[in-house]
């Protein structure tokens, strides 16, 4: 569950949304809580499976009173994820009262572990989104990646009891190495069951800094293949590379919304500026959320991209999705340095969507001439 699982993809960005999205200094109505990091899978990429990431897990008590003070602080927008969700046998009790709260519900679940019985109790209290990743086509690519024998026909099995009880269904790819020749053949399934349908392509380290799962992300080319070189893709780019041209970077490594749109508590009551962010944990179990907005002020402020990285002054600084978080994972622990996947992705779609360096008038142009080049890049040009 990378990024792109960050819970501002899955509310609307509409212009109330927009409207109460936080502001620096108030606590964001929008983020996720991770139940469990517990999951029936163990899936190729999964960037939390790692020796001792399921100790000290939450107890039911303390999942509630996390609970409540996310409520009491008018948090809205609620994105429950794991590990596998319906592995807690809590699941139904915390669900209900995280309703009773009012809060606005996504779940996020590999749907093998949906039975009758729980789509009808999710029928009886929908969420406002529930959201299954598909992990392959075929019975063979879809447990190769999971690595659990029946899981292909028990995720079928989930998405069909969801389907036939009108839930808020949404499907998901992972793209990796693994699963990417049956790409299209899991589009079109999610798009002909008339539900929407998204995906994903990059695959992290693991939260402990593991890179083993990293032989499953698929090659720069494949990613920007899936990206698209449609006209609305280069004028995209070619705006983003026009604003970073002519907007010198902020030297801080948090320049994204990461704990002031958002927020991740994880099982263990820890509260991170996001899901990938883990370095800094603050415990929520024992804090007060005025503590986590001084912890999470130092940090921002303090967490400064290094000197002499290419990162500082790179033409691709607002396109490249190396964040803080990304970049200190590949960098033992270390935001705001390139790392070489990235940069090839980024200059390759440079040469491949044509994008022209300097198109706007800008006072910044002379000083945006100087970009540095990662010495990584080297081997993408
Ligand atoms: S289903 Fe999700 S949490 Fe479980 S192993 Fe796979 S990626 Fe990890
Ligand atoms: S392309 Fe490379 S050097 Fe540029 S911002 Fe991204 S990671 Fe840093």
């Amino acid at each position: 569950m990378a990024c792109s699982d960050c819970i501002t993809h899955q509310i609307a960005s509409s212009e109330l949304v927009n409207r109460l999205l936080s502001k620096p200094g108030d606590f964001p109505i929008a983020g996720s809580l991770e139940l469990t990091l517990r999951c029936n899978a163990r899936c190729r990429h999964c960037y939390i499976m790692f020796p001792g990431a399921t100790t000290g897990e939450m107890s039911t008590d303390q999942v509630k009173a996390i609970l409540d003070k996310l409520a009491e602080q008018g948090v809205l927008f609620l994105l429950v994820t794991g590990g596998e969700i319906f592995a807690r046998c809590d699941f139904k009790e915390l669900y209900l009262y995280a309703k009773r709260l009012g809060f606005l519900l996504t779940l996020f679940t590999n749907g093998t572990l949906i039975d009758e019985e729980m789509a009808d109790f999710l029928a009886e209290w929908p969420p406002r989104r529930i959201e299954i990743t598909i992990y392959g086509h075929t019975e063979e690519t879809y447990e190769k990646v999971t690595c659990l024998p029946g899981s292909f026909k028990r995720f079928r099995r989930g998405v069909e009891l969801l389907l036939e009880r009108k839930l808020p269904l949404a499907l998901k790819t992972m793209a990796m190495k693994s699963n990417i020749h049956e790409f299209e053949q899991i589009q079109a399934w999610a798009e002909g069951l008339g539900v929407p349908f998204r995906f994903d392509s990059m695959v992290n380290p693991q939260l402990d800094g593991g890179t083993a799962v990293l032989k499953e992300r698929i090659t720069p080319e494949q990613y920007l293949s899936l990206e698209g070189t449609s006209e609305g893709t280069r004028r995209h780019y070619q705006k983003l590379l026009d604003m970073a041209q002519s907007r010198p970077r902020s030297p801080k490594a948090f320049t994204c919304g990461a704990g002031i749109k958002t927020f991740h508590v994880d099982p263990r009551g820890k509260l991170h500026p996001c899901m990938m962010w883990r370095a800094t944990p603050y415990d929520l179990k024992t804090g007060t959320i005025k503590g986590w907005i001084e912890h999470l002020e130092a940090l921002r402020e303090q967490t400064t991209i290094p000197e002499d990285s290419p990162c500082r002054t790179c033409v691709h600084h607002i396109a490249c999705n190396n964040c803080a978080a990304t970049s200190a994972l590949e960098n033992n622990g270390v935001a705001g340095k390139p790392v070489d996947y990235y940069c090839k992705i980024n200059y390759t779609r440079e040469k491949l969507l044509n994008l022209h360096r300097f198109e706007v008038n800008s006072p910044s142009t002379t000083e945006a001439k100087q970009t540095t080049v990662a010495p990584a890049l080297e081997t993408a040009r």
